[in-house]
């Protein structure tokens, strides 16, 4: 693999990031992943908004201009010969002696790698997936898109020490999202139930683009907090995320959601994502 770092193209174990870097020291970075489908990006410029946002939350400056950033991200995929799955995107407030404070005049780091894999034809779209619940961990700032990822680390090692798929982190009973994807649950009546926008969870791209495309297709859509219990009564449950679309749960702590098996609104909306986000590809 041809990977970035800091303006050279390198094979990646040619790649070098300073010690005193603060994204390794602190976790003062944030990132962006970019899904790909027949060698385009889906929903580019929606993930760069959310990154301007990120860096302006943590007073940090862009390694590039957005045009650039653009330019790097195809030039990764030609380099790469991506045809189907993620670019990773990272950008930290760069190397500096080690204090808590922002250190002034640090060029910020940037890194880009993909990874490719199948993102249409999967094992989770087909059967979908299982959850347990487990409590939300994380700091109160969920929004910024930052790269310190170990809680959700933890939980997702208690999905597989429980032996299903992902978690879904609640806090008092109530769910905010699953560790790597925004959580929505569809009512008896056919409403897609997701919680409301807000600093507890992290304002996903492909929520957003689910909600617009299930308004577009006359699907009822509520935005709120919704329980655990609620979920597990639900008609079906599904998540969101770049790397995973639209994806089904079947199972959250043991109890078979609907009849157990992918429920028609899911993939329904799966079906329509993936044909709108091919269409509107750059
Ligand atoms: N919530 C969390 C906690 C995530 O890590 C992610 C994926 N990075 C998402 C939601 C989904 O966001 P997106 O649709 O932008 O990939």
């Amino acid at each position: 693999r041809i990977v970035y770092v800091n303006g050279d193209y390198v094979p990646e174990a040619e790649a070098k990031i300073s010690v005193f870097d603060r994204g390794f020291l602190m976790a003062d970075g944030v990132y962006e992943v970019t899904s790909v489908l027949a060698g385009r990006m889906i929903d580019f410029a929606a993930h760069m908004a959310r990154l301007r946002r990120s860096l302006a939350e943590l007073e940090m400056d862009a390694p590039a201009g957005e045009a650039e950033l653009e330019a790097i991200h195809r030039e990764m995929i030609a380099r790469n010969a991506l045809e189907e799955g993620m670019i990773y995107m990272q950008v930290t407030r760069g190397a500096a002696d080690r204090d808590f404070t922002y250190p002034e005049g640090a060029e910020p780091s940037l890194v880009l790698f993909t990874q490719a894999r199948p993102l249409r034809d999967t094992a989770g779209a087909r059967n979908g997936i299982r959850v347990i619940t487990v409590p939300d961990i994380r700091w109160a700032r969920r929004d910024i898109k930052t790269v310190q990822l170990l809680a959700p680390s933890m939980c997702k090692m208690a999905a597989k020490t429980a032996g299903v798929d992902d978690a879904w982190m609640q806090e008092d009973g109530v769910v905010t999202e699953g560790t790597s994807n925004n959580a929505c649950i569809v009512t008896a009546e056919g409403t897609v139930v997701t919680r409301d926008l807000s600093s507890d969870i992290l304002h996903g791209i492909t929520r957003a683009a689910v909600l617009r495309f299930a308004r577009e297709a006359q699907v009822k859509v509520e935005e709120r907090a919704f329980t655990v219990e609620e979920a597990r009564a639900a008609a079906e449950a599904f998540v969101t995320s770049a790397s995973s679309f639209v994806t089904p749960v079947v199972e959250i702590d043991g109890t078979a959601i609907g009849d157990g098996t992918p429920g028609p609104v899911a993939r329904r909306l799966r079906d329509i994502y993936i044909e709108e986000s091919l269409k509107a590809a750059t």
